[in-house]
């Protein structure tokens, strides 16, 4: 299997909780409140490393989680922050929600690290409540609780150039005449399974990264074999060189070959048809009679769609500068920066926002009690310190501010009627 994708778990770390604590002084009896903040967890950041050019490390581990922050301590004493976990990728690595398949951050162009799942924040220490009123708070905020998130990470190939072609036409020997890699040239049909990068270099133009999308097949676009997993490397390419085997070596038709790729890459998205395309006609070395009747028929076929047909060896190196001229000008004809995917997926507002959780109210008959449950309830409740004065007053001001107490009204409560919240029971009161 190729590394250019990997599934995995990643979860910040939890806040910290305050401190409930008091002073304790020689000849003072009570003490004043000194409990500490919880420290912060650590956050999930992904950052670009330029060294790594696959995702295989994300492939044998699968669960990264950030170090919590510790609880505050007596003596103001602030809790430890959690550490962050650094996840490196190399560039171009797509993060995707992989529940929704929403994009979240595109690792590409500028952005080189990225937080990804905030650390909670860690709770407050006693020491902040004190007030006229209350000398001795006995209230500590609990840390925010940590995130958690499945994620997809997808190595797209960020090449300039795409070489796509059937199999043994001669994209690997190509790649390996025009750039510094080292591609397997094979005369099989199981071609290279994941994509060959290459830089080639030009002392009179700009050169360019080159890549080899083997695995093109048709049927691809419907996911027959692995066809879905090398078309998702031709949406960044910027120019299209389809290789045939312009001297049939092994039977095939040149046009009918670009027709059926064509084809497969319309299913796929239509709009990749629309970058620029050119067409080598490869193997002419091999050529027994006449060249030009091939050249000719592939000229008629495509170059009124703007496609230009270069007759080219890639074994003795004929046509190949003449190729690699007129891609380079086209690329000069095209914006220079990468493409960059737009974030569909914003994780503080999926994962944080309680303002979309639901929660339901209902009246239970059998155990005579109102029920109120839900997400935002039981976010609510990882939040606040319940079983404080000032948390449980807080709690109340939730209830009363989302509507609940209104619905509870609505079924019919009546003062001391008992009301369930995961695991608690209250008697309402109004
Ligand atoms: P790929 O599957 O498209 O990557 O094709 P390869 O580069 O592995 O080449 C398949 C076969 O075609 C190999 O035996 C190559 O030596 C041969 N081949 C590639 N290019 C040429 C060429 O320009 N002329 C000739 N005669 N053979 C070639
Ligand atoms: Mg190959």
């Amino acid at each position: 299997m190729f590394a250019d994708r990997a599934k995995i778990f990643i979860k910040s770390g939890k806040g910290g909780d305050g401190h409930v604590s008091f002073r304790r002084e020689k000849y003072v009896p009570d003490g004043g409140p000194d409990g500490g903040d919880g420290g912060h967890g650590g956050s999930i950041i992904f950052e670009v490393d330029e060294a790594l050019n696959t995702l295989t490390d994300y492939r044998h581990k699968r669960k990264y989680v950030a170090e919590s922050g510790a609880e505050g301590g007596k003596k103001n004493c602030h809790g430890k922050n959690g550490e962050d976990l650094v996840l490196k990728v190399p560039a171009g690595t797509v993060i995707k929600d992989a529940e929704t398949d929403k994009v979240i951050a595109d690792m590409s162009g500028d952005n080189k690290r990225i937080v990804l799942l905030r650390g909670g924040r860690g709770g407050k220490g006693n020491q902040h409540y004190a007030t006229p009123t209350m000398q001795a708070p006995k209230y500590a905020q609990p840390g925010q609780p940590a995130l958690e998130l499945e994620v997809k990470l997808e190595l797209k190939v960020i090449a300039d150039v795409g070489l796509v072609g059937f199999p043994n036409v001669g994209k690997s020997t190509f790649l390996s005449r025009v750039t510094n890699a080292k591609p397997k040239i094979a005369n099989y049909h199981f071609t290279t399974l994941s994509p060959n990068l290459g830089v080639v270099d030009m002392p009179e133009a700009k050169g360019f990264v080159i890549a080899d999308i083997p695995g093109l097949i048709e049927g691809a676009s419907e996911g027959i074999g692995l066809g879905h997993e090398f078309l998702r490397h031709i949406e960044r390419t910027k120019v299209m060189i389809h290789i045939v085997d312009g001297a049939s070596v092994e039977g095939r038709d040149p046009v009918a070959d670009i027709k059926a790729i064509r084809k497969e890459l319309e299913a796929y998205d239509p709009e990749i048809l629309n970058k620029p395309q050119v067409i080598a006609a490869n193997k002419m070395d091999a050529v027994y009679g006449d060249t030009n009747e091939i050249i000719e028929t592939l000229k008629a076929e495509f170059e009124h769609l703007g496609i230009k047909v270069f007759p080219i060896s890639a074994v003795s190196g004929q046509g190949v500068k003449e190729l690699l001229f007129h891609v380079s000008g086209l690329l000069e004809t095209l914006p220079r920066e990468v493409v960059v995917f737009e974030p569909e997926y914003d994780v503080d507002e999926e994962l944080m926002d309680t303002d979309t959780e639901p929660f339901t109210v209902i009246y239970d008959e059998e155990e005579d009690e109102y029920v109120v449950e839900g997400p935002r309830i039981e976010r609510m409740l990882g939040y606040t310190n319940i079983d404080s004065e000032k948390g449980f007053l807080f709690f109340q001001n939730f209830l009363k501010d989302q509507g609940i107490l209104e619905q509870l009204e609505e079924l019919g409560i009546e003062e001391g009627d008992t009301v369930r919240l995961y695991g608690l029971s209250f008697e309402y009161y109004k």
